[in-house]
């Protein structure tokens, strides 16, 4: 079983794939090869990335996380200052610090190469490093894969549950593997999804420190969306992307109008929404939920209606251990992966854990919050990837703006419906996968189809 943190991960943006996986990835191959060779013999360092990475890479700032990982950064410590501070170093010297300390000639534009011409490898997010001594020689090369929110895996572990698990399932409590199991087991212990996690999560840590763990992820959570409403000005890339939150936060305001007001309610979650993906497109600090493309939808529908007292002490905590169990479903039996699901997998998947959070947050049923999650992901199934520019902006941003009201709307909906609903939780995700793998790879995190090739860059 997953822990809910291997959900949610604090790292830098724009991308949960292509920028926290390949820097996880660079640092694991160091520690890999440190673990078995003489770091200080190593005289070369190659990177070759295939499929979307190769495709996307540049846009989503893969080449930089590369860098920061064989600097040995780990995305939670990349913080702007100590990113700058480290790839300056690298443009004035030509060195990069290997693992913080060997000193290697490395040239980016040379030695990470973006293989568009090849075939992508046995996972669309492919990446392969190679070490060469002082005479040239390779003495360390491995394949590793980006399965989307921040998971990594070795060439030989692609398919091995996904992921490596951090505890089986004999060593927690409650076990589950679909969503019929999950509310069977709630149920049947006469307890919340939310409680039936946080009980799973004992066997990882103590309660306290749970406890202290998701109050630092909302506090991730919470800053994004305040460093975005600060900011102003033109999104990096080239695409000229307007910053939109801090502008509208302000007419908003100047309005009056209060939060419970008709329209207001759509300003409110759109603001909050975008001005995660705004700081997460400047590669600043956002929490993965599941990824970093979807990572405004769960901060927004928590900070407009989980703040207040009304909500209830833990309302909070309960969103993001019953929208981690949604997600673990997910994890579990399709994939959070643009490059695989297209955006269904992201923002269709950030949308179902949502639908489920808020039903928690606000005291609804077990029944009622596997129903969100279900009507979350059943209208945006077929959502495709297809990022304009390669950035993570266009369609990215106002995607998870649409996406937080569609979630709140699925909550709704599932907390005023009598009786029980034909289509499962189950059935949906199992239709997400089969639709994920029917689509044309043009549509799955590529840019060679979609908005990606009909809107002109300029
Ligand atoms: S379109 Fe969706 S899946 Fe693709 S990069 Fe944007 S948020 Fe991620």
């Amino acid at each position: 079983m997953l822990s809910v943190f291997d959900i949610y991960k604090i790292g830098i943006g724009p991308s949960s794939s292509h920028t926290v996986g390949p820097m996880l990835i660079a640092k694991r191959f160091l520690d890999d090869l440190a673990a078995s060779h003489d770091i200080s013999r190593i005289n070369r360092v190659t990177v070759d990335l295939y499929g979307s990475l190769a495709f996307t890479g540049r846009g989503h700032g893969t080449d930089r996380a590369i860098l920061l990982g064989l600097m040995g950064y780990m995305p939670q410590e990349a913080g702007a200052a100590t990113v700058e501070a480290g790839l300056g170093r690298l443009a004035d010297s030509g060195k990069l610090a290997l693992h913080g300390g060997v000193l290697i000639e490395f040239d980016p534009a040379e030695h990470i190469r973006f293989r568009i011409e090849d075939e992508p490898l046995a996972h669309p997010n492919g990446m392969r490093l190679s070490a060469y001594d002082t005479d040239g020689n390779e003495i360390w090369a491995q394949t590793y894969f980006s399965l989307g929110g921040g998971f990594i895996c070795r060439e030989h572990e692609l398919g091995q549950a996904a992921t490596t698990p951090r505890l089986t399932r004999a060593a927690i409590p409650y076990p589950f593997a679909s969503a019929t199991e999950l509310l069977s087991k709630a149920n049947g212990a006469g307890i919340t999804i939310a409680d039936l996690v946080l009980a799973n999560e004992d066997a990882f840590r103590s309660r306290k420190s749970t406890r202290y763990q998701l109050d630092e992820i909302w506090r991730v959570m919470n800053l994004s969306i305040d460093r975005g409403l600060g900011a102003e000005g033109t999104l990096p890339g080239g695409l000229n992307v307007q910053r939109r939150a801090g502008e509208l936060h302000q007419r908003i305001q100047e309005t009056g109008e209060g939060a419970n007001q008709r329209e207001a309610v759509f300003d409110w979650l759109n603001v909050y929404a975008m001005a995660v993906n705004e700081e997460n497109a400047t590669g600043g600090l956002v929490v993965t939920a599941p990824t970093n493309g979807a990572a405004g939808i769960i901060p927004a529908i928590i900070r407009f209606y989980c703040m207040d007292e009304g909500a209830g002490g833990d309302a909070i905590h309960r969103f993001l251990l019953t929208a981690g169990a949604i997600a673990m479903l997910y994890k579990a039996n399709a994939s959070i992966s643009g490059a695989e699901m297209g955006c269904q997998g992201e923002v269709g998947v950030a949308c179902s854990m949502a639908a489920a959070g808020l039903v928690a947050a606000w005291g609804g049923t077990n029944e009622m919050a596997e129903h969100a999650a279900e009507i979350g992901m059943e209208h945006n199934l077929g959502l495709t990837c297809d990022p304009v520019g390669g950035l993570v902006q266009i369609p990215c941003i106002e995607r998870n703006a649409v996406g937080a009201v569609k979630a709140v709307n699925a909550a709704r909906l599932a907390m005023r419906s009598t009786g029980p609903h034909r289509v499962s939780l189950d059935q949906v995700i199992a239709t997400m996968r089969q639709t994920g793998l029917d689509m044309n790879s043009r549509y799955k995190e590529t840019s060679q189809g979609g908005l990606a090739v009909n809107v002109v860059e300029c």
